[in-house]
């Protein structure tokens, strides 16, 4: 689906124009919107650029968890064959959906546990260093979590993250990684690494990587291909079985908006289907059809399933579900048209009303970034610092990563080209007044 380039009016009514003629516009009501904190500035609400890092909530999730609620009130243990929405194959239910935003096979994606978790469990099967093919390679300036998994990992098989843990740089200025150095360290180090853990997004600068390419250098070098999708599930559209990853993970509370500490996703390739790599095991991974036989030896649930550990908590999967049916409803290819528009009518009304101001650190082609910008605070951290308040005290929510800058990640649910409009003219205003 293309949509048609507008070119840019740099006014509120431009703004306003846009928002009347996006299709997706009726998604927003489905959320709730953070009230303004101070409504005598003559807003409702606030301009919430933050669902990078908690997405707001669908209305549909209070009715949902309502509902399993009302179902263990009123059947307790039965609800798990008797229920409206059964508990015993609950986590069927967001099967389709979940494989429709990972770009899967339904039986390559199950949703259990945490991220974190998720990549240490992947790791057990998929990280099996040996003396000469021991390193994992990541992007310098990962995500902490991912940092530590990957180090405390190296450190659990008797190596060394010292010698271990291969970190590509970025370009110094802007963070940016880029293939090229990507290529450059597979060339360099191909021989001893064992895996390749990569972002889909990185989550500091907005990068946006091309996994199928990297899924190919990995693979060419010997290594498996493992992505953290925390920043990108729900963003991009992706499109794992293609992209030939081994394995990935992601969270649900960011893009995905299934509330805070939200379970996770997990994706297994199906020419790993049935593998025989040594996993940790649990009764819920044990094949269905005789788990209840409770035998003693564990038989693996063909796919991403297998990978499971425990019953599924089904107060955690109701918000999910209700979350990933609006994503069914809005589609992720009109989702991710209506984000390339408005991500770049964002860029643009920066780059022309705030040159000297704010620097875009997140890359202009759009093939090479999700909803994100990262924005620089030209004048250093508290110059930085005075704006993001300066923001914050109107209502205009993005989040702070130091030393000086500010991410906003409008996003096609439920932000508005208005919303961006106000940011910008929030921004320019500060720069006119106090700035
Ligand atoms: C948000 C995020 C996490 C958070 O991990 P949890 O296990 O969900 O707490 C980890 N890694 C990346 C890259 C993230 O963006």
């Amino acid at each position: 689906m293309s949509i048609p380039h507008i070119p840019l009016a740099a006014t509120e009514a431009d703004a306003r124009a846009r928002d009347a003629a996006d299709p997706l516009r009726g998604f927003r009501d489905e959320f709730l919107i953070p009230p303004a904190l101070d409504p005598s500035l003559g807003e409702d609400t606030q301009f919430y650029f933050t669902g990078n890092s908690l997405g707001l909530q669908p209305r549909g999730i209070r009715e949902a968890l309502l509902t399993e609620l009302d179902d263990w009130a009123r059947l307790g243990v039965e609800a798990h064959f008797h229920g409206r929405h059964p508990w015993m194959p609950y986590h069927e239910e967001v099967r389709a959906h979940l494989a429709e935003i990972a770009g899967a096979l339904p039986s390559e994606v199950v949703a259990m546990n945490s991220l974190t978790t998720n990549l240490h469990l992947m790791m057990v099967g998929f990280y099996r260093p040996t003396a000469e093919r021991h390193a994992i390679l990541i992007e310098a300036g990962a995500f902490p979590s991912d940092q530590y998994a990957v180090a405390s990992q190296i450190r659990f098989h008797g190596f060394d993250p010292a010698t271990s843990l291969i970190e590509v740089e970025g370009d110094p200025d802007t963070g940016l990684i880029g293939m090229e150095r990507i290529e450059r360290a597979l060339a360099e180090h191909g021989s001893k690494i064992a895996l390749v853990l990569w972002p889909g997004v990185q989550y500091r600068t907005g990068e946006a990587f091309d996994l199928k390419a990297i899924a190919a250098l990995a693979h060419a070098r010997g290594a498996v291909a493992g992505f953290d999708l925390a920043h990108a599930a729900g963003n991009l559209k992706l499109a794992l079985h293609d992209a030939d990853a081994d394995f990935a993970a992601w969270c649900s509370y960011k893009y995905l908006n299934a509330g805070p500490g939200a379970i996770a996703g997990c994706f297994v390739h199906e020419r790993h289907a049935r593998t025989d790599r040594p996993r940790f095991a649990g009764w819920w991974g044990h094949d269905p059809a005789s788990r209840f036989r409770m035998g003693p030896d564990f038989v693996p649930t063909p796919g991403a399933d297998g990978w499971q550990l425990s019953n599924p908590p089904i107060m955690a999967l109701a918000p999910l579900r209700a979350s990933l049916e609006v994503f069914h409803r809005a589609g992720m290819d009109r989702l991710r048209a209506k984000a390339i528009d408005l991500t770049a009518y964002l860029e643009a009304l920066i780059r022309s009303r705030l040159h000297g101001v704010i620097d875009i650190l997140t890359p202009s082609d759009r093939d090479r970034r999700g909803c994100q910008l990262s924005l620089r605070v030209v004048g250093g951290r508290a110059r930085g610092r005075a704006l993001f308040e300066h923001l914050a005290t109107r209502g205009i929510i993005g989040d702070w990563r130091e030393p000086d800058v500010i991410r906003v990640a409008p996003t096609p649910l439920y932000n508005r080209f208005i919303d961006a409009w106000k940011l910008v003219e929030s921004i320019a205003t500060w720069r006119d007044t106090a700035g």
